[in-house]
Parts: structure tokens; sequence; C-alpha cells
């Protein structure tokens, strides 16, 4: 038994969960309290900027007042009635949501890698039930370098070996190319039964990789001449991370609420959302997709206790919300374009920085040392003394994320924490 939480130290906090909890992180050392907007504190009351906003769940920053508030409203009337029967919410959303990002139907679950999951098993119904695809040869390409989730087959198609080994056997049926390659694409969908191309606008976990401007849009015309589903995981990349309402929106910052004319548009046959889809406040994920793909989902054919939960449904409108009234992805535009400027000026000058890359509010740096050194770590351990929490990707990558809510002010703060840090280390 814990007597009294409140007296505990933060060194005896982490000696806890390294003693009970299974090793499946590596935290940066430092035990978050509190959240509101885009600080954190720590237990014994230092103040952080947050630079990761749990990968970019929590876009509509820290305990934001409007979502807390119907959380805790919806919390008090009815949390859960599972899919046995329908819920006075749920209706309600589907049409919100579906509205909001232009696609005819959702199906609701609760963390990003059921979602992908949840896209993968849709795909090859479609591809078997509609197309007729022999079971044994329905292919799924998918890029190299990707992050989909941990689940056993999404770590099948994986080429991290740390996410992979020792795991399998794996799940067949998907091929991997070389991300950001359209030749590549080309090639695989050569293939007479490839059901669809999965893949991330933005790569996020592989260190910020950011594809070729109009990349997405030529893979999107590729799937589709062939009459594969171009599938885009949205995840960490969508709504207002980027700097606009989905990375796949390319230049466009309309919230969502144009006709997306916009050169770079594609509109993905499959989105996978999540994370930032409940403002960090509750695991929600979304796939949506038109009619002729999702009609395949029939009772019985795919589910979740708690995908769709009033709580899940509630919190999710009012992130959403959010994200529209603020306009988030105007100021993630906003910002970025300041950050990458002031961050490109002090790399002229640098030695400990090759280059730093990404759009909207979602960046990093790359150092100039080998992926397996303890650099970046080290420059993470400095920014956090300094009051900046962010955490390395990869090895020698910084990823920069911050809340989207923030204002120039903190932007600048924030730029002048992270110079004076490296400056340390040149
Ligand atoms: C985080 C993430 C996932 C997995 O989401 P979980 O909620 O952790 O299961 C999948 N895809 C991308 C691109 C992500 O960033």
């Amino acid at each position: 038994m814990i007597e009294n939480p409140q007296l505990r130290s933060s060194k005896d906090l982490m000696d806890l969960e390294n003693k009970h909890g299974a090793h499946n992180y590596h935290p940066l050392p430092v035990v978050l309290d509190r959240g509101e907007g885009v600080y954190v504190w720590d237990v014994e009351g230092k103040r952080y900027y947050d630079f990761l906003s749990a990968y970019s769940a929590v876009n509509q920053g820290h305990c934001h007042p409007e979502i807390i508030n119907t959380l805790k409203e919806q919390a008090e009337k009815i949390t859960l009635t599972s899919r046995a029967f329908y819920n006075s919410k749920l209706g309600e959303y589907d049409k919100y949501i579906t509205e909001y990002f232009g696609f005819d139907k959702v199906l609701p679950m609760n963390t990003g890698a059921e979602a992908v999951e949840t896209a993968i098993k849709l795909c090859r119904k479609w591809a078997q039930e509609l197309k007729g695809y022999p079971e044994a040869k329905t292919k799924i390409i998918v890029a190299e370098n990707n992050f989909h989730g941990r689940t056993t087959t999404i770590i099948s198609f994986s080429n991290d070996q740390e996410a992979r080994s020792g795991f399998g056997p794996y799940t067949p049926g998907f091929e991997r190319i070389p991300y950001n390659d359209l030749k590549a694409l080309e090639k695989a969908l050569e293939d007479d039964h490839v059901a669809g191309f999965l893949v991330e606008p933005i790569q996020g976990e592989a260190g910020v990789v950011t594809p070729d401007v109009d990349y997405l849009r030529k893979a999107a015309e590729l799937c589709h001449a062939k009459g594969a589903l171009f599938m885009a995981d949205e995840i960490q990349t969508g709504i207002a991370r980027t700097g606009s309402l989905l990375a796949v929106c390319g230049n466009c910052t309309c919230e969502g609420h144009c006709e997306r004319q916009e050169a770079t548009y594609v509109r993905p046959d499959v989105l996978i959302l999540g994370k930032a889809l409940s403002g960090g406040a509750y695991p929600v994920s979304a796939v949506l997709a038109d009619d002729k793909i999702m009609k395949v989902i029939q009772p019985g054919t795919h589910g979740s206790t708690f995908g769709g939960n009033p709580l899940g449904v509630a919190v999710a409108m009012s992130a959403l919300d959010v994200v529209r009234n603020e306009k988030l992805a105007q100021n993630a535009r906003k910002l970025g374009e300041l950050f990458r400027a002031k961050m490109n000026e002090y790399i002229e000058g640098s030695k400990v920085v090759n280059l730093v890359r990404g759009r909207g509010l979602l960046n990093a740096i790359v150092i100039n040392d080998s992926p397996t050194s303890d650099t970046a770590w080290n420059i993470c351990l400095r920014l956090r003394d300094h009051g900046l929490l962010a955490k390395p990707t990869h090895g020698n990558i910084i990823r920069f994320a911050p809340p989207l809510i923030m204002t120039e002010e903190q932007l600048l703060d924030c730029v002048d924490i992270i110079t004076r840090t490296l400056q340390e280390f040149e």
C-alpha cells in the first residue's frame, strides 16, 4: 500500500515503476504529475514545456478545460454500454466525425494499433469479397521503416528488429517497399492481388521523415489505377499537427471545410485516426471510409467492447471542436515555419546539428553523431534540466512536437532553451 503518494520523490516513483512494471519503455528520468496547456510539472513542482505531447496525442494541450468538462459531464451520466445496445451519443458522433473529415462511415475503436488492424481487415475483406481476390494471395503494401503500432500482425510487417524479433511466427500477406519511392510502388502494384497500400504521410517514429511534395498524391493515383486502396495512417500526423487538418491535405489550412482543391491534396480511401482524436483525455481511434468499402463490415465481423462508448465519443467531439474553434492547424503552420527558420539560423553555425525537418509542429533535428551514440539522449537530459521535455527517436534524431495551442512568445522561449542547450554540446 502507498500511504501518501504525494510525499514520494521522483526517485522513489521511478524505483516503484522499475520494480513492479514491465520494462517495455526507457523513459527520460522525469516524473510528471500535472499538466496544463503547453506545460507539465514534475512531482517536485518543476515546470517544463512538453515538446512531445504524448506522441501528438495532446495537440489541444494538457487538460483542455472544454474537453475535461465534457469528460466529467459524460462520466457522470453514462460511460459504457457496449455495442449490444444503442447509446445516445454514438449516432451524433458518427454524423459529426464523418462530416468533419468528409467520409460516409466511421468505425470507432480505442487505440491506434486497433484502428490500423481494423483498416487491414477492412482492406482484405473488401478485396476478397468485392474483387474476388483469393485469400492466400491478398497482399497489402507497406513502407520501409513504418510504425503502425505493436500488435502481432503490425510488427509482422515492421523492419524494426527490436519491435519484431522473438515475436514470430509472423502474419503473412504484406510486402515492404522503400518509403517515398514511386517506382517501387509501381512495381509492387504489378502484382494482381494488391488490396491496398498502407502508409504514414510523414513517418513520425522513423524520425519525422517527410516525403516529396507530390509523393502521396502520386502514390494514391498509382493505387487507384490498379484498383488498390490508398490507406493513410494519420494517427500521429493528423488532427492539425502538420499545419493542416490532415497531412494529406497538403497546403490547405481550412480545417477540413473546403473542397480541398489544393494540388497536393489526396483523399485516402481509408483514413486512420487516433491519438489527438481525444485530446489525450481517453483512448479513442477511428477508421473512416465510404460506403462502397465499409459495407463489407457486417454484424459479427468486427468489434470492440469499448469502441464507440459514450464517454470516448463525447470526448472526441469536444476535442475536434477545439481543433476547429482554436484554429490549431493555422497556428501549427505559422509556428512550425518560425521554428524551422530559427533552427536553420542556428544550424548554419552548428557542428552538433545537421538539419531540421518536418511540417507544421511535427519537426525533428538530426544530431551530427552516429545513431548508436548517446549524444541525443544527453541533449534531451540537458533540455530537461532547462525546462523542456523531448525524446530521441532512432538514436540521433530528436523529435519536437509541442501542443498546438502554443503562443509565438512561448515558442520563441523554447527556441531559446533549445539553442542554449545545443550550444553546450558544440
Ligand atoms: C502511435 C501510432 C500508432 C499506434 O497507436 P497506439 O495508440 O499506440 O496503438 C500507429 N500509427 C502511428 C503512425 C502512430 O504514430
